[in-house]
């Protein structure tokens, strides 16, 4: 015998009455619904939270908590599904109706009401769901492929990550690029990209398992996760699928396209926190793959052994390049932070004060949270209640960071490559400093300074007046701020001193060059 209803609809019945509920049970049967019951609203909703019912039939008159109750309960929750609700009572006044459908409910059913009319409100409500499951389908299935999007795929490896931490099991993460892939559509036409692209789908798909997951990530991009597949098993996945693309080629109109694909991997065990830094580690190696040659796989450890390497070296060659330089070195310190219940206004406030763009959002200790960038309050700013919206509903949670010793080398590899705009720098659970692309080339424009004035000797110090000039204009402002007897002079303060501290490094810099060149000079 099959499992009894295991795909069928779930019906749960609510009604104090033993007697009508005896009745509604042998109405509804033959339906197509598996039938669950509660005699209450409070036992309801605890039913409710765990099978995530398609439709409720409830009475309204009931002890403990009654259907109006439940309904706005079942309302203020996330469910797995949103459950279309009938209510039913004796009383039929017109505030009724308006009660029932102002609590949430979908429906309001007379009493006593013909089995036909019980059957006719599952039927309309078993429609509703058809479709919202297509339309979910359609947001879960990328419509060139088949295969789920990333939407789908984030909630899938969320419970997946969850499911291998809890119970000790290993998880892969793969990511696959396909190779110079721009060539193929600006060479034969986006058409023929698009049917190059389904290939690869296929192929990725024939390698699957029934647990793994997988996605189109984006463009050209793929990504699979491996339950319970460790760092090896994964690789030899990975180039099992690359092998197949190589050797397949795409029939297009009167051409025979082949590709290649660059794939990175990596492992739970590599340290990696959530999801996104799963994806992100894997992410890591995808680039060492595509900087080594393409049309190959490495691993996150490939990517740590490619560095320690480069370090190796490169304390032997020049231990005093820019790029080693640790990042607690090249940051600009944290001036601002959010705590979880601030609001978005008060963020946009913050970033004016401080003329910053991104504020990490830290607990009570200090601990880093998340972060809210100015595009996150822009996006929300315009919704109804958005500019009240708390920094913890629209932070990013997913924040790239660094501990403050990280050769500066590796994060300005990760921005050179990343949409994202910066990074945090931590000194343990703590955001210390955040490093975008301009302290990047801030810092290197010194440090390139400093080679220069070295190599052409002593540079006049009267060039760095300028730098002086700007430090007193600074100063100036700080001593009218203190002057003006403004409200809150703090922001300007702050941002003043920052500034002033941020020249005084460039000075300091220039400074020591010019000491170093004339320390050349006096040994020459
Ligand atoms: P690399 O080896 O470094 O990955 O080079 P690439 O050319 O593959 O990478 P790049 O990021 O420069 O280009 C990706 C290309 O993928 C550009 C874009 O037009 C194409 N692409 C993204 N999505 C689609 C799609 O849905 N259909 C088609 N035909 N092309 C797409
Ligand atoms: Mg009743
Ligand atoms: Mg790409
Ligand atoms: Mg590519």
């Amino acid at each position: 015998m099959a499992e009894p209803g295991i795909h069928l609809p779930e019906l749960l019945l609510v009604e104090d009455d033993p007697g009508q509920l005896r009745l509604m049970k042998s109405i509804v049967k033959g339906e197509g619904v598996n039938v669950h019951t509660a005699t209450n609203g409070q036992q309801a909703f605890d039913v409710a939270q765990r099978i995530s019912p398609h439709l409720i039939i409830s009475d309204i008159c009931m002890p403990h908590m009654d259907g109006l109750e439940l309904c706005r309960r079942l309302r203020s929750v996330e469910l797995e599904r949103v459950a279309h609700i009938a209510l039913t009572s004796v009383n039929t006044s017109p505030r009724q109706l308006s009660d029932c459908l102002e609590a949430g409910a979908d429906l309001f059913l007379p009493k006593p009401f013909a089995p036909a009319d019980l059957r006719s409100s599952i039927k309309s409500g078993l429609r509703l769901h058809e479709i919202y499951r297509r339309l979910t389908n359609a947001a879960h299935t990328d419509p060139l492929t088949g295969l789920s999007t990333r939407a789908q795929f984030d909630l899938d490896a969320q419970k997946e990550h969850e499911r291998a931490r809890r119970h000790a099991l290993k998880l892969s993460c793969v990511v696959l690029d396909a190779d110079f892939f721009k060539k193929v559509n600006d060479t034969y036409g986006h058409a023929a990209g698009d049917a190059v692209l389904r290939e690869i789908a296929r192929l990725v798909s024939e390698q699957l398992r029934q647990t793994d997951i997988c996605c189109r990530f984006g463009g050209e991009e793929f990504c699979a996760l491996l339950p319970e597949t460790g760092i090896d098993g994964a690789r030899r996945w990975a180039d099992r699928v690359r092998e197949s693309i190589e050797r397949t080629s795409v029939h297009f109109n009167e051409w025979q396209l082949r590709v290649t694909a660059s794939i990175g991997v990596s492992e739970l065990s590599d340290g990696c926190e959530s999801p996104a830094d799963l994806f992100h580690k894997a992410d890591e190696a995808l680039l060492l793959a595509k900087q080594t040659g393409r049309n190959r796989v490495k691993t996150y450890r490939d990517v740590i052994a490619a560095e320690t390497a480069q370090l190796a070296g490169c304390a032997d060659a020049a231990a005093d390049s820019f790029w080693d330089l640790p990042a607690g070195d090249v940051m600009s310190t944290v001036v601002a932070t959010l705590s979880p219940d601030d609001t978005l206004q008060t963020s946009a406030e913050l970033f004016l004060r401080f003329r910053i763009n991104a504020a990490p959002v830290v607990d009570e200790h200090g601990a880093l949270l998340g972060i809210v960038s100015e595009k996150d309050v822009m996006s929300r700013m315009t919704r109804p209640g958005g500019w009240q919206m708390q920094a913890c509903e629209a932070m990013n949670a997913s924040v790239i960071s660094y501990p403050e010793s990280t050769p500066i080398r590796i994060i300005h590899a990760f921005l050179c490559r990343a949409g994202i705009r910066r990074v945090l720098v931590m000194r343990g659970s703590v955001p210390v400093g955040i490093i975008g692309r301009a302290t990047i080339l801030r810092g290197y424009r010194n440090w390139q300074h400093s080679t220069e004035s070295q190599s052409t000797s002593n540079a006049p110090l009267q060039s760095l007046c300028s730098v002086v000039d700007s430090i007193t204009r600074q100063a100036d402002e700080i001593r009218d701020c203190l002057t003006r007897e403004q409200a809150d002079p703090t922001a300007a303060l702050i941002h003043g001193t920052s500034r002033i501290q941020e020249l005084s490094k460039d000075l300091l810099t220039a400074i020591k060059d010019e000491q170093s060149a004339s320390e050349a000079v006096i040994a020459d």
